[in-house]
């Protein structure tokens, strides 16, 4: 009998000593899992690269007083890798393909035609180009292949997001609409077709301000003097084919826009100043789960 009680004590103490380690264990991961979801320490090195630019650029550029988001995506070959499929999914050409240009590369995507997706997502930074967009509500998204093909180029990696940031700050696209409007209300015979024709060319006119205020800004962020103008002539050369006439469509051609920066750049007002209401120190959030990182500029 008291051999039996003994046993049935110890039992139940084991039990209870198992259950309190299991417990204590669940507490971590999910201690662990939380604190994993907000922690810069455990970012993608793509993502610490990012922080690590827009700190440098910070510290003699004003970057305004808005909180601007970044995310790293699948990329824009997406596009191709989901229309070879066959399966429907891109293939419409009046829709861009954006849900899977902008899916997030460091997760598994468990939706439709999984294996199919995950594979487009692996191809696409293997095969991608260097490349980014911005968006003037405060975000800038950057193909993940862009840190393949400009691995251990650190400054021309800066250049494209200063051109980036550049059309943020300035609210590039409302502009060039805002000037095509005031055309369309003084001349109302203007058609569609010539309206779009002059509001592309108020759109080029704004890229190339995009160059030169992304030239500036890097420049001013301690970069050597041709940055800028180097890394727009390696990003046109990494894409390979630049003479189609719809390439020439946002931008400038790349003769023309070359031309654009170098004279730019001779220019005697463009000079290396100390800006003194610089954004420096940023404020960072940093987000795994929803795939961004955002920076709060010290308003002065
Ligand atoms: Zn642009």
């Amino acid at each position: 009998m008291i051999l039996g009680k003994l046993f049935k004590k110890s039992k139940i103490k084991k039990v209870l000593k198992f259950g309190f380690i299991f417990f204590g264990v669940n507490v971590f991961i999910f201690c662990l899992a939380f604190y994993r979801n907000d922690s810069q320490r455990f970012m993608p090195d793509e993502y610490k690269l990012v922080q690590k630019i827009f700190n440098k650029i910070s510290l003699n550029n004003d970057l305004g007083d808005r909180p601007i988001s970044i995310s790293i995506r699948a990329g824009d070959y997406m596009y191709w890798k989901m229309r070879n499929l066959g399966i429907g999914i891109c293939e419409d050409e009046k829709n861009y393909c954006s849900y899977y240009v902008n899916l997030n590369p460091f997760r598994r995507f468990m939706g439709f035609r999984s294996a199919d997706v995950n594979n487009a997502i692996r191809q696409s930074y293997l095969y991608g180009t260097a490349g980014a967009r911005a968006n003037p509500a405060g975000f800038i998204a950057i193909d993940r292949s862009t840190f393949r093909v400009l691995e251990g180029n650190e400054a021309y990696i800066a250049s494209i997001i200063a051109h980036e940031i550049y059309h943020i700050l300035n609210f590039s696209d409302f502009k060039a609409s805002l000037e095509t409007l005031k055309i369309r209300l003084k001349d109302k015979s203007k058609s569609e077709k010539e309206l779009q024709d002059i509001f592309f060319n108020k759109f080029q006119l704004s890229e190339v301000e995009a160059d030169m205020g992304g030239a500036l800004m890097i420049y001013n962020s301690g970069y050597p003097k041709d940055t800028f103008y180097k890394a727009i002539d390696f990003v046109y050369k990494q894409a390979g084919i630049i003479h189609a006439e719809s390439q020439a469509k946002n931008h400038p051609d790349f003769i023309k826009r070359m031309k654009l920066i170098k004279a730019f750049m001779n220019d005697e007002s463009f000079k290396k100043e100390k800006i003194k209401n610089n954004s420096a120190p940023l404020t960072w959030v940093y987000n795994r789960n929803g795939n961004w990182l955002r920076f709060y500029p010290n308003k002065k």
